[in-house]
Protein backbone atom coordinates (compact mmCIF):
# COMPACT_ATOMS: atom_id res chain seq x y z
CA UNK A 1 0.00 0.00 0.00
CA UNK A 2 2.72 2.38 1.04
CA UNK A 3 4.38 2.04 -2.48
CA UNK A 4 0.90 2.66 -4.06
CA UNK A 5 0.68 6.04 -2.15
CA UNK A 6 4.43 6.62 -3.25
CA UNK A 7 3.51 5.78 -6.92
CA UNK A 8 0.34 7.67 -6.92
CA UNK A 9 2.11 10.73 -5.54
CA UNK A 10 5.30 10.87 -7.63
CA UNK A 11 7.40 10.91 -4.27
CA UNK A 12 10.66 10.92 -5.09
CA UNK A 13 13.46 8.25 -4.34
CA UNK A 14 14.94 9.94 -0.92
CA UNK A 15 11.34 9.47 0.32
CA UNK A 16 11.38 6.27 -0.88
CA UNK A 17 14.66 5.37 0.35
CA UNK A 18 14.22 6.96 3.80
CA UNK A 19 11.22 5.45 4.40
CA UNK A 20 12.26 2.01 4.12
CA UNK A 21 15.43 2.84 5.95
CA UNK A 22 12.65 4.20 8.77
CA UNK A 23 11.71 0.77 8.90
CA UNK A 24 14.67 -1.50 9.10
CA UNK A 25 15.89 0.80 11.78
CA UNK A 26 12.35 0.23 13.54
CA UNK A 27 12.26 -3.45 13.11
CA UNK A 28 16.14 -3.03 14.81
CA UNK A 29 14.61 -1.15 17.46
CA UNK A 30 12.18 -3.67 18.10
CA UNK A 31 14.67 -6.77 17.87
CA UNK A 32 17.27 -4.85 20.55
CA UNK A 33 13.99 -4.41 22.83
CA UNK A 34 13.46 -7.96 22.50
CA UNK A 35 16.64 -8.92 23.28
CA UNK A 36 16.92 -6.65 25.98
CA UNK A 37 19.67 -4.26 24.61
CA UNK A 38 19.30 -1.45 26.98
CA UNK A 39 17.80 1.76 25.33
CA UNK A 40 20.62 3.85 27.66
CA UNK A 41 23.37 2.12 25.04
CA UNK A 42 21.21 3.03 22.09
CA UNK A 43 21.14 6.78 23.48
CA UNK A 44 24.70 6.88 23.69
CA UNK A 45 24.80 5.77 20.22
CA UNK A 46 22.76 7.71 18.70
CA UNK A 47 24.44 10.75 20.67
CA UNK A 48 27.56 9.47 18.80
CA UNK A 49 26.05 9.40 15.62
CA UNK A 50 24.81 12.74 16.13
CA UNK A 51 28.74 14.29 16.48
CA UNK A 52 29.15 13.01 13.02
CA UNK A 53 26.32 13.04 11.28
CA UNK A 54 24.27 16.02 12.82
CA UNK A 55 19.98 15.05 13.15
CA UNK A 56 20.60 12.30 11.25
CA UNK A 57 18.52 9.97 13.70
CA UNK A 58 15.69 12.26 13.44
CA UNK A 59 15.13 12.19 9.65
CA UNK A 60 16.10 8.64 8.79
CA UNK A 61 15.84 6.32 12.00
CA UNK A 62 13.43 7.88 14.97
CA UNK A 63 10.21 5.11 15.38
CA UNK A 64 8.58 8.59 16.37
CA UNK A 65 9.31 10.28 13.48
CA UNK A 66 8.23 7.34 11.63
CA UNK A 67 4.69 6.62 13.09
CA UNK A 68 4.25 10.69 12.18
CA UNK A 69 5.18 10.18 8.48
CA UNK A 70 2.67 7.42 8.61
CA UNK A 71 0.56 9.46 9.08
CA UNK A 72 1.61 12.23 7.03
CA UNK A 73 1.65 9.44 4.24
CA UNK A 74 -2.13 8.77 4.57
CA UNK A 75 -3.09 12.61 4.97
CA UNK A 76 -1.48 12.87 1.71
CA UNK A 77 -3.50 9.79 0.45
CA UNK A 78 -6.52 11.60 1.19
CA UNK A 79 -5.76 14.31 -0.31
CA UNK A 80 -5.96 16.65 2.90
CA UNK A 81 -3.80 19.97 3.14
CA UNK A 82 -1.43 20.38 6.21
CA UNK A 83 -1.63 22.95 8.26
CA UNK A 84 1.74 25.28 8.95
CA UNK A 85 2.47 26.78 12.21
CA UNK A 86 3.22 30.44 12.01
CA UNK A 87 6.88 31.07 12.01
CA UNK A 88 7.28 32.52 15.38
CA UNK A 89 5.70 30.40 16.88
CA UNK A 90 7.49 27.57 15.71
CA UNK A 91 10.59 28.89 16.34
CA UNK A 92 9.38 29.43 19.83
CA UNK A 93 8.47 26.41 20.76
CA UNK A 94 12.36 25.11 19.18
CA UNK A 95 13.58 27.65 21.62
CA UNK A 96 10.94 25.70 24.45
CA UNK A 97 12.54 22.45 24.15
CA UNK A 98 15.42 23.95 25.57
CA UNK A 99 14.16 24.76 28.78
CA UNK A 100 12.20 21.55 28.82
CA UNK A 101 15.14 19.59 27.99
CA UNK A 102 17.44 21.35 30.69
CA UNK A 103 14.67 20.44 33.43
CA UNK A 104 14.37 16.90 32.80
CA UNK A 105 18.40 17.05 33.39
CA UNK A 106 17.83 18.49 36.61
CA UNK A 107 15.32 15.62 37.57
CA UNK A 108 18.10 13.49 38.68
CA UNK A 109 19.68 16.06 41.01
CA UNK A 110 17.43 15.50 44.21
CA UNK A 111 18.79 11.65 43.99
CA UNK A 112 22.38 12.72 44.10
CA UNK A 113 21.79 15.36 46.52
CA UNK A 114 20.02 13.11 49.00
CA UNK A 115 21.98 9.79 48.05
CA UNK A 116 18.71 7.73 49.29
CA UNK A 117 15.55 6.35 47.89
CA UNK A 118 14.02 5.37 50.98
CA UNK A 119 13.28 9.54 51.66
CA UNK A 120 12.27 9.67 48.41
CA UNK A 121 9.87 7.23 48.56
CA UNK A 122 8.59 9.28 51.31
CA UNK A 123 7.63 12.04 48.67
CA UNK A 124 6.34 9.68 46.34
CA UNK A 125 8.48 11.11 43.67
CA UNK A 126 9.08 7.50 42.02
CA UNK A 127 10.52 9.20 39.22
CA UNK A 128 13.72 10.01 40.57
CA UNK A 129 14.49 6.40 41.52
CA UNK A 130 17.35 5.54 40.88
CA UNK A 131 19.00 8.70 39.65
CA UNK A 132 18.89 8.05 35.85
CA UNK A 133 15.21 7.15 35.70
CA UNK A 134 13.97 10.65 34.47
CA UNK A 135 16.62 10.49 31.53
CA UNK A 136 14.45 7.40 30.30
CA UNK A 137 12.01 10.54 29.37
CA UNK A 138 14.96 11.18 26.72
CA UNK A 139 14.19 7.20 25.12
CA UNK A 140 10.56 8.48 24.69
CA UNK A 141 10.61 8.24 20.66
CA UNK A 142 12.60 5.08 20.88
CA UNK A 143 9.86 3.00 21.68
CA UNK A 144 8.31 0.40 19.42
CA UNK A 145 4.88 0.43 19.56
CA UNK A 146 4.20 -3.43 19.95
CA UNK A 147 6.06 -5.69 22.40
CA UNK A 148 5.92 -9.10 22.71
CA UNK A 149 6.83 -8.36 26.48
CA UNK A 150 5.56 -6.39 29.18
CA UNK A 151 7.07 -2.95 28.93
CA UNK A 152 9.05 -2.21 32.89
CA UNK A 153 7.27 1.02 32.66
CA UNK A 154 3.36 -0.28 31.74
CA UNK A 155 1.79 -0.78 28.13
CA UNK A 156 -1.80 0.78 27.22
CA UNK A 157 -3.60 -2.68 26.87
CA UNK A 158 -2.71 -6.18 26.31
CA UNK A 159 -4.00 -8.74 23.47
CA UNK A 160 -2.89 -12.54 23.87
CA UNK A 161 0.85 -11.38 25.42
CA UNK A 162 1.32 -8.56 22.87
CA UNK A 163 1.75 -5.62 24.26
CA UNK A 164 0.69 -2.16 22.76
CA UNK A 165 2.74 0.83 23.95
CA UNK A 166 3.77 4.45 22.71
CA UNK A 167 6.45 6.57 22.67
CA UNK A 168 5.95 8.19 26.21
CA UNK A 169 3.35 6.09 27.37
CA UNK A 170 4.97 4.15 29.68
CA UNK A 171 6.93 6.99 31.60
CA UNK A 172 3.07 9.07 31.65
CA UNK A 173 1.82 5.94 33.53
CA UNK A 174 4.66 5.31 35.83
CA UNK A 175 4.46 8.55 36.88
CA UNK A 176 1.00 9.24 37.32
CA UNK A 177 0.15 5.35 38.43
CA UNK A 178 -1.16 6.52 41.98
CA UNK A 179 -3.20 9.34 40.58
CA UNK A 180 -5.78 7.38 38.74
CA UNK A 181 -5.58 9.53 35.87
CA UNK A 182 -2.60 7.72 33.97
CA UNK A 183 -4.35 5.65 31.61
CA UNK A 184 -6.47 8.29 30.09
CA UNK A 185 -4.20 10.66 29.83
CA UNK A 186 -1.49 8.21 28.20
CA UNK A 187 -4.33 7.71 25.85
CA UNK A 188 -5.00 11.46 25.63
CA UNK A 189 -1.40 11.60 24.57
CA UNK A 190 -1.76 9.01 21.86
CA UNK A 191 -4.69 10.66 20.32
CA UNK A 192 -3.39 14.44 20.89
CA UNK A 193 0.26 13.74 18.79
CA UNK A 194 -1.17 11.23 16.21
CA UNK A 195 -3.89 13.44 15.47
CA UNK A 196 -1.97 17.09 15.27
CA UNK A 197 0.58 14.86 13.45
CA UNK A 198 -2.31 14.17 11.01
CA UNK A 199 -2.49 18.44 10.31
CA UNK A 200 1.01 19.63 11.27
CA UNK A 201 3.79 17.62 9.83
CA UNK A 202 6.36 16.26 12.74
CA UNK A 203 4.35 17.64 15.03
CA UNK A 204 6.21 15.96 18.51
CA UNK A 205 9.03 17.05 16.95
CA UNK A 206 8.48 20.61 17.76
CA UNK A 207 8.67 19.79 21.37
CA UNK A 208 10.88 16.53 21.75
CA UNK A 209 13.71 17.10 24.34
CA UNK A 210 15.56 14.09 22.58
CA UNK A 211 15.76 16.13 19.20
CA UNK A 212 16.72 19.48 21.27
CA UNK A 213 19.66 17.65 22.53
CA UNK A 214 20.77 16.71 19.18
CA UNK A 215 20.27 19.80 18.08
CA UNK A 216 21.98 21.31 21.19
CA UNK A 217 24.98 19.33 20.19
CA UNK A 218 24.69 20.71 16.64
CA UNK A 219 24.81 24.23 18.30
CA UNK A 220 27.98 23.63 20.06
CA UNK A 221 30.54 25.01 18.91
CA UNK A 222 33.29 22.50 20.60
CA UNK A 223 31.31 19.97 18.21
CA UNK A 224 31.13 21.47 14.90
CA UNK A 225 34.79 20.46 13.98
CA UNK A 226 33.04 16.45 13.82
CA UNK A 227 29.95 16.87 11.62
CA UNK A 228 30.30 14.84 8.36
CA UNK A 229 26.95 15.62 6.65
CA UNK A 230 25.81 18.87 6.12
CA UNK A 231 23.65 20.77 3.96
CA UNK A 232 24.53 23.48 1.26
CA UNK A 233 23.09 25.62 -1.29
CA UNK A 234 24.68 26.94 -4.62
CA UNK A 235 22.90 30.50 -4.13
CA UNK A 236 23.45 31.58 -8.27
CA UNK A 237 21.09 28.67 -8.61
CA UNK A 238 17.94 29.56 -6.49
CA UNK A 239 15.31 30.82 -8.38
CA UNK A 240 13.58 31.92 -4.91
CA UNK A 241 11.02 29.82 -5.56
CA UNK A 242 9.89 28.90 -1.81
CA UNK A 243 9.37 24.83 -2.66
CA UNK A 244 12.19 23.80 -0.26
CA UNK A 245 10.20 26.31 2.88
CA UNK A 246 7.06 25.15 2.37
CA UNK A 247 7.91 20.96 1.84
CA UNK A 248 10.08 20.96 4.71
CA UNK A 249 8.30 18.83 7.55
CA UNK A 250 9.44 21.00 10.52
CA UNK A 251 9.46 24.50 8.49
CA UNK A 252 13.10 25.28 8.57
CA UNK A 253 13.57 28.79 7.03
CA UNK A 254 17.04 29.06 6.87
CA UNK A 255 16.97 26.58 3.58
CA UNK A 256 15.08 29.62 1.88
CA UNK A 257 16.05 32.67 3.59
CA UNK A 258 20.26 31.62 2.76
CA UNK A 259 21.57 33.00 0.18
CA UNK A 260 24.73 30.73 -0.45
CA UNK A 261 26.46 28.11 1.44
CA UNK A 262 26.06 25.55 4.43
CA UNK A 263 22.91 25.89 5.44
CA UNK A 264 23.68 25.41 9.46
CA UNK A 265 20.28 25.36 11.84
CA UNK A 266 19.85 22.72 14.78
CA UNK A 267 15.70 22.45 13.89
CA UNK A 268 16.91 20.40 10.04
CA UNK A 269 16.90 17.46 10.83
CA UNK A 270 18.30 16.08 7.24
CA UNK A 271 15.40 14.45 6.04
CA UNK A 272 16.34 15.65 2.62
CA UNK A 273 12.86 16.42 1.50
CA UNK A 274 13.77 20.08 0.40
CA UNK A 275 16.63 18.40 -1.76
CA UNK A 276 14.69 16.06 -3.83
CA UNK A 277 11.75 19.05 -4.20
CA UNK A 278 14.30 21.47 -5.05
CA UNK A 279 13.33 22.30 -8.98
CA UNK A 280 16.80 23.92 -9.91
CA UNK A 281 19.46 20.99 -9.69
CA UNK A 282 22.02 20.86 -7.88
CA UNK A 283 20.84 23.84 -5.88
CA UNK A 284 20.41 21.89 -2.81
CA UNK A 285 23.30 19.20 -2.22
CA UNK A 286 24.21 17.09 1.01
CA UNK A 287 27.53 17.24 1.76
CA UNK A 288 30.28 14.77 2.95
CA UNK A 289 33.34 16.19 4.89
CA UNK A 290 32.69 18.80 1.98
CA UNK A 291 32.17 16.55 -0.54
CA UNK A 292 28.68 16.66 -2.71
CA UNK A 293 26.97 12.88 -2.42
S1 LIG B 1 12.62 15.41 17.37
FE1 LIG B 1 12.20 13.67 18.79
S2 LIG B 1 10.39 12.63 17.95
FE2 LIG B 1 11.20 13.98 16.36
S3 LIG B 1 12.52 12.66 15.18
FE3 LIG B 1 13.84 13.68 16.69
S4 LIG B 1 13.89 12.28 18.44
FE4 LIG B 1 12.21 11.62 17.13
S1 LIG C 1 13.48 25.16 -3.77
FE1 LIG C 1 15.53 25.50 -4.58
S2 LIG C 1 15.24 27.12 -6.07
FE2 LIG C 1 13.41 27.13 -4.81
S3 LIG C 1 13.85 28.64 -3.18
FE3 LIG C 1 14.46 26.65 -2.42
S4 LIG C 1 16.63 26.50 -2.91
FE4 LIG C 1 15.80 28.14 -4.17
S1 LIG D 1 15.67 21.94 5.77
FE1 LIG D 1 15.49 20.26 4.28
S2 LIG D 1 16.68 18.59 5.13
FE2 LIG D 1 16.33 20.05 6.80
S3 LIG D 1 14.49 19.30 7.81
FE3 LIG D 1 13.82 20.78 6.29
S4 LIG D 1 13.37 19.59 4.43
FE4 LIG D 1 14.56 18.28 5.82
Amino acid sequence: MILLIWVKYKIKKISILRYITQLLFFLLILYLSIIGVWKGVLLLVIFGITLFFGRFFCGWICPFGLYMDTVTLLRRYLGIPYWLLPKNLNQTLHKTRYVVAFMILLLALPSFILGSTGLLELTNFIWLRPPFIPYTIFLGPLQPIILPWQPPFGALFEINGIYFTYPYAGEILMYLQKSGFALPLAAIFVGVTLGASFKIRRFWCRFCPTGISFAAINRTKQFQVLPLLSLDKDGEKCTKCGICKRVCPVQVTEIYEKKTGKIATSMCMLCLRCVEMCPQKNCLRLKMANKVI
